[in-house]
């Protein structure tokens, strides 16, 4: 299939987003998820479907299914390999530092690892959307359990904020 955006990063970003997106981390369902969400990137047509077990305050593990445009599919890949292990509250933290990557132009935080290869996909707004949506997804499973809610990259719909 063509693949047009990583060719908007420069070759080491584009190599590993492109590992996330060929082999991508923590892609499954769990058996029993304590909490999930749905996410969808309308202007891409990007979805992404999360769940997460936590154990005593912490993601034990966290898995998610989806299909869209590379970026959307690698940023849920390594956001899962970031936030696993983690505390729901480091992983919230986590969801806050990745925005201020991505729309404020933030350095990466220290351990952010691969995520780093998404900062060059901060100069694209329609991109933006597409590698926040797997974070927006998380936020929404760890501060919303039980509702069903879908979250949307479309500000237009969206009621938070
Ligand atoms: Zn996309």
């Amino acid at each position: 299939m063509p693949e047009r955006e990583p060719s908007l990063l420069d070759d080491l970003y584009r190599e590993i987003l492109l590992n996330h997106y060929r082999s991508p981390r923590n892609k499954g369902t769990l058996d029993a998820p304590t909490c999930s969400a749905d996410g969808a990137n309308p202007l891409c047509g990007d979805e992404i479907h999360l769940e997460v077990e936590l154990e005593d305050g912490a993601i034990d593990a966290v898995r998610f299914t989806g299909t869209g445009c590379s970026i959307s599919q690698a940023s849920a890949s390594m956001m899962t390999e970031y936030v696993a292990g983690k505390t729901v509250a480091a992983a919230d933290r986590a969801v806050d530092d990745f925005q201020r990557m991505m729309i404020e132009g933030a350095s990466p935080v220290d351990d952010f690892g691969d995520i780093e290869a998404l900062v060059g996909v901060a100069k694209f707004p329609a991109r933006v959307k597409c590698a926040s949506l797997a974070w927006k997804t998380l936020r929404q499973a760890l501060e919303h359990p039980d509702i069903a809610e879908p979250v949307t990259t479309d500000d237009r719909s969206a009621n938070h904020g």
